[in-house]
């Protein structure tokens, strides 16, 4: 199958021909937790049989294997009707649905972006990059297709601004954090706070965690910045003690920085240079890491269990069902996304996934935490289905430490020591 020097050289001689194309590039969901998980063998067949159906769907097509779990498939304009969207959709309608890989069953889904050419580029190269570009999009969008625009270009350039200045922010010191309480949904008392990530920069301004966490996440910072988050987070919580209020603190830590082998250890070494209580600090994860790496994940988790930091899960109900990951699994706490908050009052499907996420975490005794609530009547009707803690904005934003130890003594938080 040819690789992607080759595949651009195809289109290459057919644009010096004058022929009008659409290009687009395919990535296999999953591909990399399905070879990871289910071994390299399953992730051969895997592509093999993505490969034939590709092939089958367009049987004259430029096609080639571009990296990983990604193919780039070439054809003249006039195939397909001159729409590229409609040629994203044949594509994902003729390879993806059900597979069995030797011995495993899985389901094939696709991202599909597509670009045009002349009109997105005039050589293989450019139109392959940028059809790559807009697939990276359709993840986000069940897959798309995504036709490639301008304005694509513009936000890679941001993005690589991004992740340049995280870099240099992280070697000096610019990573903030801001803390934001949970509070008892009975009694009010505060419970803990979650330490949330900062960050302004002198020129770009400040940068919203959604953006930078991302970007972190795939080259290869969360490292240092998780570090940085556990030490500001740790000595604040110390601070919090010596004026005399015993509360805990959460730490968000993705799923690869919990799979590595070095986390536990770094965390260990730090709870004793601050002189934390290990079960002061909560490990908040995503269920993510619960499906990525099942096994590695209830190994870590154990390890960190062992240390005595309690462990949370996060954004609970949107991603996978991992009720079943759930059992079995040392964590002391799930947190229900702000997604189900929102519209519990008005929305009866939200408040049967709130009763039903309660119920089972308190079966296997789990504290429940809503997250994001904004009015009076999510915190009442929250409390009434049997939650346990609330946080959001309705009683306190994220602040910074010296705020939060104001705040605490507003609450006189000491009186819970
Ligand atoms: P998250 O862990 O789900 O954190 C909750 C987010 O909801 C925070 O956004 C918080 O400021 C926001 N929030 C809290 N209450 C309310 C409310 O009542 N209304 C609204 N609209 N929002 C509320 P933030 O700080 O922007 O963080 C976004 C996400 O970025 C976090 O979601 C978390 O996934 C990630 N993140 C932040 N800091 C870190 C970090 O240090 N490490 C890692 N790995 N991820 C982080
Ligand atoms: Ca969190
Ligand atoms: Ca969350």
């Amino acid at each position: 199958m040819p690789n992607l020097a080759e595949v651009t050289h195809q289109v290459d001689l057919l644009l010096q021909t004058g022929q009008a194309m659409v290009v687009a590039a395919v990535a296999v969901d999953s591909f990399r937790e399905i070879n990871d998980t289910l071994g390299h063998q399953v992730g051969d067949d895997l592509l093999v049989e993505v490969t034939r159906r590709l092939h089958l769907s367009h049987p004259d097509a430029i096609l080639g294997r571009i990296g990983g779990g990604r193919f780039a498939v070439a054809v003249p304009a006039g195939d397909t009707g001159d729409d590229p969207s409609m040629f994203g959709l044949g594509i994902r309608a003729q390879v993806e649905g059900g597979a069995q890989l030797g011995p495993v069953g899985t389901h094939v889904r696709l991202s599909v972006g597509c670009v045009m050419a002349p009109e997105h580029g005039s050589d293989g190269a450019t139109l392959v990059r940028r059809a790559e570009t807009a697939m990276y999009s359709a993840r986000h969008v069940h897959g798309g297709p995504v036709l490639w625009e301008p304005a694509y270009e513009v936000q890679g350039q941001r993005r690589l601004a991004v992740v340049m200045a995280l870099r240099e922010a992280l070697s000096s010191g610019a990573i903030g954090v801001a803390f934001q309480p949970k509070l008892d949904a009975r009694t009010g008392f505060v419970t803990g706070v979650e330490a949330l990530a900062r960050w302004t920069h002198p020129a770009l301004g400040s940068i919203r965690p959604d953006e930078f966490i991302p970007l972190a996440e795939a080259s290869g910072l969360m490292g240092p910045l998780t570090s940085t988050v556990l030490r500001q987070s740790l000595t604040a919580c110390k601070g919090w003690q010596r004026r005399g209020g015993r509360v805990g603190v959460a730490v968000n830590v993705s799923a690869e920085t919990v799979l590595d082998a070095g986390f536990v250890t770094e965390l260990a070494a730090l709870l004793t240079a601050v002189d934390i209580a290990p079960d002061l600090l909560t490990i908040e994860l995503t269920e993510s890491v619960l499906v990525a790496d099942p096994v590695l994940a209830s190994e870590r988790i154990n390890e960190l269990r062992a240390h005595g930091v309690k462990l949370s899960v996060d954004d609970f109900g949107t991603g996978y069902s991992s009720l079943t990951y759930l059992k079995g699994l040392p964590v002391d706490e799930v947190k229900i996304d702000k997604g189900f908050v929102d519209d519990v009052v008005d929305d009866a499907g939200d408040r049967a996934v709130v009763r039903a996420v309660v119920d089972i975490a308190h079966t296997l005794g789990l504290r429940v935490v809503a997250e994001g609530v904004e009015q009076d009547a999510q915190h009442l009707l929250l409390a009434e289905l049997g939650v346990d803690e609330i946080q959001g904005y309705l009683h306190a934003r994220p602040m910074p430490a010296l705020d939060m130890a104001a705040w605490l003594r507003r609450r006189d938080v000491s009186t819970l020591v």
